[in-house]
Formats: C-alpha cells, structure tokens, sequence
C-alpha cells in the first residue's frame, strides 16, 4: 500500500506513526509548524492511554518526564475535603496514570518517531489547505507542495481543515458557558505530592491542580499544572496558547486559602497564564470517507476536562492501525468510524452531562456555596464512588474492561 499520509504531529498523529511503523505500514507526517516547540500546559494520562502507549514500549520515557498520578482529591471552596480515591497502579490497575506536560509527552513521541522511523519521514512546515481523492489521495500544501498516498488521516486538531472540507456548513466550537484560564507555576509538594485536585464549583470558581514534573530545582520544587474555571458568557476567541493575566480572574480566588494551599499566592507565582475558552463541537455522523478520516480532536473535540483529549486520540490510532494492517484501506477506514465514532461521541457528549468533576456539582447542589459540617450528613460514600464510577464506564477505563480488552 502507498503511504498513509498524516497531518498534524500532535499527539494523535505521533502515536498514529507510531503504531503503523510497528505494523509495517508505511507513512509520513505532515506539521505546519516550521518546529515543534513545547506548547501547552498540563494533560493526563488515564490507565487506557497508557496501556496502549506501553505497548509501543513508551512507559520508560514517559516515567523519566512525568509525575505518576497517585490518587484523586476533591474539596468544596472552604478547602474541606470531599472525596477522595486512588488512582492508576495505587487503584490496582495494571497500567499507570500520568500528569505531564503536553510538551513532554509530544517530545517523548517525537524522539521515538525519529528513531524509528526516520526524520525524513516528518515534514515540518507543511500546513495542509486541501486534498482530492481518485483511486488515491492527493494532499495540498500552503507550500506549494502536493503530495500523493494511499490514505490521508485528518490528526490536525479542533481546526482541521480536513474536517472543515468534509463538512463545509459546520461552522465554530461550541462554546460551553466555561471560560477557562490554564497555568504553571513551580510549587513545593502538597498533599500526596502526587494529587490531581479539584475545588469549588463553577458558579463562584473552580480550581484544577496536579504536579506535571517533579524535582525541578534543588528546593525539590515541581511544576504544577493548574486550571481556573468558572461560568460566564464572556469569553475570547479559542485559541491553545492566548496569552492571560492572573488580574483577569484571581478576584474570585482571593479568598481560597486552605491548610494545604494559599490559592491566591499560588496563581500569582504562575509562570504561564494562558485563557481557554470550553469548546467542543457536536458528534459527527460519519468521519470516513473513502481514503479520508479523521483522527483525534479533529473528529470529536470535547471538553478539555475528564482528561480524556489525549487519550482518546491515542485509542483511535491503535483501532485505525490495527484495522488498516488487516484490511483493504477504504474498508479498514470505514471499520475505524464504525468502532470508534459511538464511543467517542458518548466521551463528549458525558463531558457536557456529567464529567468526574460531577461529584463537585453535586456537593454545591446540595450545601450551596456554604461550609459542611460532616460530608457524611450531605452525602453517602456509596453515592460519591458511584459518581466518579460511572464516569470510568463511559470513557472506557473501569478496570474490568480494560483487562478485558485486546491488547
Ligand atoms: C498548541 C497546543 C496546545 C495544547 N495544550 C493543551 C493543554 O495544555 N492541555 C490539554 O488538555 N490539551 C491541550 N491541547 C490539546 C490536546 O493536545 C488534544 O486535545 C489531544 O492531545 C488530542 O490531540 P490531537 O493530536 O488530536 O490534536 P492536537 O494536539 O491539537 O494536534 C494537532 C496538530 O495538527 C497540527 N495542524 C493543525 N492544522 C494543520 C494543517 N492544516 N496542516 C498540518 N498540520 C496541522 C497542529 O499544529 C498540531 O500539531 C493542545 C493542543 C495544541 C495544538
């Protein structure tokens, strides 16, 4: 078979090289930066995704950059503690879960496309504006370039321009009524030192926060990604890397100090403040079409808040791999929507209804933005597992189906 052409070296184009190389699938990737640099912030791992990544044999890279996710913490806006559960190995899953930065997890899937499959094989500055299909595909580039495969696979991200040709009348994200701003900030340790917390409620602010790299200076400091949301119809245009300040929003954390963190002090010391508005956009009915798919946040952008972007983008380059290594292209394609595009749209359409964090809007429903006594006087513990359970089902990586699942 002729190349599988992939634009967009982003996560999900990576690891797309990735699997096909170890099938002995042919490709090339296609970027239109002029060079990847490390953009972006924070993102997780959950258990899914790394069991696919190890089998690319990724987990040592991944542990030397990372931080392995210990355990997950939810408090109301007083600091009081809600919930609180394992995570990855500690939960007892045979994979890991990993908090990292974007731009690591880009390096390490970078350096192994480099390795082994050659530099030649990725081409920088190659921003893709169309393509046409007859028998093959032809790709065409702002360049001037045109190149000619046997598949083309749209990695290229919430703007896809393949997207954009496959369905003209679809028009922006849509926003959700969250404007986010998203940060770094080098911190000493709290909690586990391993914790991915979540605080508050949208209504009067909600805080992210989990350590993405550790040991980064000799007071053993770690970078600590963080995220602020809150409602609002306010927000700007969606871009990954649009520059904030911390005055645009800390006037509603000013008054967030818990025994563990001094949220305002925290938000000040940020190294990098960017704004992010909640954008998704609504399931498509198909995504393949003849020698033409989608793949990643180009086929089903959702809410940047299960941690499921990433992940879902790497699932999809595994099932379309595995798929084009023992069927003809136009079927393999088709195969590919056929066993990824339900469960991905349910993944969107559950961070609209009822993401993990659901467990906070339940807190507030039910105390309003007022202390607890006794978390056990508001709500159970069957109740409270059974929200952060129902979350795992529906993104695919509750323990049983994963164990259950095909390597
Ligand atoms: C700059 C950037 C920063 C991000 N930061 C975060 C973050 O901090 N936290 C988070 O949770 N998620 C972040 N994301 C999104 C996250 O990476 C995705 O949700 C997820 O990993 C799925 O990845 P993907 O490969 O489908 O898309 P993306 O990671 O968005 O990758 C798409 C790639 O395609 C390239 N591209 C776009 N258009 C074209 C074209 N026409 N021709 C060729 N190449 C093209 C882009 O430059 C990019 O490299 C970021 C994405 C980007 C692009």
């Amino acid at each position: 078979m002729a190349d599988v052409l992939i634009v967009g070296a982003g996560i999900g184009g990576l690891t797309l090289a990735l699997e096909l190389h170890r099938r002995g699938i042919g490709c090339r990737v296609f970027e239109s930066a002029p060079e990847i640099k490390a953009v972006g912030v924070g993102i997780n791992l959950l258990p899914h995704a790394t069991k696919a990544l190890g089998e690319l044999g990724l987990i040592p890279s991944l542990k030397a950059v990372a931080v392995e996710t210990a355990e997950a913490a939810f408090f109301n806006r007083f600091g009081q503690l809600i919930y609180r559960e394992p995570l990855g190995k500690r939960a007892g899953y045979a994979w890991p879960q990993f908090s990292i930065h974007r731009g690591d997890l880009q390096t390490v899937l970078l350096d192994a496309v480099r390795t082994r499959i050659g530099a030649e094989r990725l081409h920088l500055g190659f921003h893709l504006t169309s393509f046409s299909q007859n028998g093959t595909v032809l790709a065409r580039f702002r360049n001037g370039e045109a190149v000619e495969g046997g598949a083309l696979v749209g990695c290229d991200g919430i703007h896809s321009v393949i997207r954009q040709q496959l369905f003209p009348a679809e028009g922006e994200p849509r926003y959700s009524g969250i404007n986010m701003w998203r940060g770094v900030t080098r911190w000493k340790p709290v909690l586990s030192g391993a914790s991915m917390t979540r605080a508050g409620w949208l209504k009067g602010g909600k805080l992210v926060h989990y350590p993405i790299r550790n040991d980064i200076d000799a007071e053993g400091r770690q970078l600590v990604n963080w995220l602020w949301e809150i409602e609002t119809p306010a927000y700007k245009r969606w871009d990954w890397n649009r520059p904030a300040r911390v005055e645009d929003f800390i006037a509603g954390a000013e008054d967030w100090r818990f025994d563990w963190l001094d949220v305002p002090a925290f938000f000040r010391a940020a190294d990098v403040v960017l704004e992010y508005p909640m954008v998704d956009k609504d399931p498509l009915p198909a995504w393949s079409f003849g020698r033409v798919t989608l793949l990643g946040d180009a086929a089903h952008p959702m809410y940047p808040r299960g941690s499921n972007g990433a992940g879902q983008a790497i699932l999809d380059a595994r099932a379309l791999a595995s798929l084009l290594q023992t069927m003809e292209t136009v079927e393999a394609l088709k195969a590919y929507e056929q066993q990824r595009l339900a469960p991905t749209a349910n993944v969107v359409l559950e961070n609209r209804r009822s993401p993990p964090d659901a467990i906070l809007r339940e807190i507030y429903e039910r105390t309003g933005d007022r202390p607890f006594k006794d978390i056990d006087s508001v709500i159970s513990a069957g109740e409270l597992k059974a929200l952060s359970d129902r979350y795992k089902q529906i993104a695919g990586y509750d323990k049983r189906t994963l164990e259950e699942s095909q390597p």
